[in-house]
């Protein structure tokens, strides 16, 4: 009967925990269930508990076209203010683009001072073939869907962010007769957003299940030899985020940064362990909504676009990644090879889609621009899964901290809800 009545008070006990402690001792659990497995050799069973993870993610990516799509609609009709999208547009690129300089400057100088490459042995590895950038103007035009419903069938974010932008638009100018869409737009996204919340209540058993296949799969022995790229990416990220995202949130906005920390968690391990910045955009939508107060006319817009675009930890990456390889085949890189690569990082980062290990397959490119061997890009997949995690929860920081100042500079950020410290909310 004892036994019974505790049982019955640790699931009320678990149940009442808000999401991200849930999550934080799901990351917990799975890490050191993960060490454990892997160090008894029953990497099998880690690779069988992926399932309940996959699941969640698929969860989550389902939310996505419908999300994006109805909540950027929803976001247009409630500006009719042109000029206003307008400055939104250009404040959001601006930051976008003026970050991912800071991390790619970060990235390189941690990489010079740490030299991870030094030292290293690499062996024989496969040849691959380098991935060609495609013409700026090409990659410009394809903006525009020449079928939405293709757009939407294929997942592609930047077309669906086009029609909604052009439809949103078209429901404001065609006036009243166009009122009960508006109206069907607004139920729409209620039910969209409550089967966000009910989806992203999962969390913490899809975290916990990724975060042991992945302890469960890498033993120290792959890990070890490759620390110190492991090392000089994670400090990297830290670095930006604290120093990057925390000071320009609190120069910009004037607002306590601790507060924004706190309000982005859940996100930030979600993408730490789903490796997907485009999967987990419906968490960093929910969690700047209702923990940080940003309207949805500047959400909408902002982390759609940053989920595509805006990849900070990956540019890093690619800048750690590719002196990491000159290091470790003994090869000298000149200044204007160092100039190149924190280009086409810049580049290849804003053209990686936000998927598990797409920072990879752009790696080949940078690579390439300055002549080091392909054979890095097998090397760095080996640990790329552990590189991807920090880089993927970078990503996401970086677009909640832009829509934050955004917001705020636009007068859309409730200071209300901000300042409230999350662990006084209820839970999501
Ligand atoms: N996984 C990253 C993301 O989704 C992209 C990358 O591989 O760098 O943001």
């Amino acid at each position: 009967m004892n036994m019974e009545k505790q049982k019955a008070g640790g699931f009320a006990a678990w149940r009442n925990l808000l999401l991200w402690k849930k999550i934080a001792i799901a990351l917990m659990l799975g890490a050191i269930l993960g060490v454990i497995l892997n160090s008894t050799g029953n990497e099998t069973a880690a690779t069988s508990i992926k399932v309940v993870g996959t699941a969640f993610v698929s969860a989550i990516k389902m939310l996505i076209v419908p999300l994006v799509f109805v909540s950027l609609v929803c976001g247009m009709t409630s500006v009719s203010d042109m000029a206003r999208m307008g400055r939104i547009g250009l404040k959001t690129v601006a930051f976008y683009l003026g970050t991912t300089a800071f991390a790619i400057t970060i990235g390189v100088g941690l990489a010079l001072l740490i030299q991870p490459g030094v030292g290293i042995e690499l062996g024989e590895a496969a040849a691959m073939e380098a991935r060609e950038a495609p013409p700026f103007i090409n990659t410009l035009i394809s903006i525009i869907p020449t079928n939405p419903v293709a757009a939407a069938a294929n997942g592609n974010v930047l077309q669906i962010i086009f029609f909604a932008i052009m439809f949103g638009l078209a429901i404001n100018l065609a006036g009243e007769p166009a009122k009960p869409l508006r109206n069907l737009f607004e139920a729409l996204n209620a039910a969209i957003m409550k089967l966000t919340e009910i989806v992203i209540s999962f969390a913490p058993y899809g975290v916990f299940a990724l975060i042991t296949w992945v302890a469960g799969t890498y033993g120290l022995d792959v890990l070890l030899p490759l620390g110190k790229v492991i090392f000089a990416l994670y400090l990297g990220c830290l670095i930006h985020a604290l120093v990057v995202y925390g000071g320009l949130v609190s120069m910009l906005t004037r607002l306590n940064p601790v507060r924004f920390f706190q309000g982005v968690i859940e996100p930030q391990m979600v993408a730490f362990t789903s490796t997907s910045s485009s999967g987990t955009l419906p968490v960093t939508m929910t969690a700047v909504q209702q923990n940080l107060g940003v309207g949805r006319s500047v959400s909408s817009f902002t982390l759609p676009l940053g989920a595509t675009i805006n990849m900070d930890g990956t540019c890093m990456y690619q800048g750690v990644a590719a002196i990491f390889v000159a290091q470790a085949f003994g090869i000298d890189l000149s200044t204007g090879d160092y100039f190149t690569i924190i280009l086409t990082s810049t580049l290849a980062s804003i053209g990686t889609a936000g998927v598990p290990g797409a920072g990879l397959v752009m790696l080949s490119l940078v690579l390439t621009s300055v002549g080091l061997p392909l054979e890095g890009v097998a090397v760095i997949a080996g640990i790329d899964r552990i590189l991807d995690m920090a880089r993927t929860a970078l990503n996401v920081t970086g677009d909640a901290a832009c829509t934050v100042v955004v917001a705020k500079s636009e007068d859309e950020l409730e200071e209300d809800v901000y300042n409230v410290p999350h662990a006084l909310k209820t839970p999501v």
